[in-house]
Parts: C-alpha cells; structure tokens; sequence
C-alpha cells in the first residue's frame, strides 16, 4: 500500500502532510505541486476512530493474555503507534471541488 497520490496530478503525498493533516484533525492536504484541495473523506474519519478504539472491545481478552496492567498499557500504546504509523497508508482524501478538473 502507498500513501495517496494527487487526484488532479498524480503526485504523490508525502507521509508526513497526511500524518500532520491527521494530528490537525483532518485538515485539507494542498497538493505541492498543483495547489489542488483535498479533503479528508468522512467514512475516512470514522476508520480512524474505529482503529483507535479496537483494542477496547479486547480488552478482556487482552487482560487474560497480558494481565500486568503495565504490559497490558504497553500493547496498547505499541498498538496505537504502529496503526497510527500505518493510517497514511489506509486513509483516502477526495478532491474538495469536484468540478475542478
Ligand atoms: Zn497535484
């Protein structure tokens, strides 16, 4: 998988801009080489709050496997980091008007 390119000239993104719109709270990506807009897709949003609270609907199972609540806490923040380090890969922006050709 790779980090989205640019609907309205095929640049691609760099990880960092879709890591920082994240940690903006979903804010716009303007492509650097066309000035296009592109806006976080909605569906997109709720991906990320799912991924975030996965591990909750685990959490017994994960007590029963790792019942140290510090081992416990330290698979949770290994979890987060490694599925926030991938969500520029999972995650899809659209162009924000969609007559701009
Ligand atoms: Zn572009």
């Amino acid at each position: 998988m790779k980090v989205q390119k640019c609907i309205n000239c095929g640049t691609q993104f760099r990880y960092k801009s879709v890591q920082k719109s994240i940690w903006a709270g979903y804010k716009p990506i303007i492509c650097f080489n066309c000035g296009a807009i592109h806006e976080f897709r909605f569906v997109y949003r709720l991906v990320v709050s799912l991924i975030i609270v996965l591990p909750m609907f685990f959490n017994q199972w994960i007590s029963d496997i790792a019942p140290n609540l510090l081992v416990h806490t330290a698979m949770y923040f290994g979890y987060l980091f490694a599925a926030i380090g991938a969500m520029p890969y999972l995650i899809r922006y659209r162009l924000k008007n969609d007559n701009l050709e």
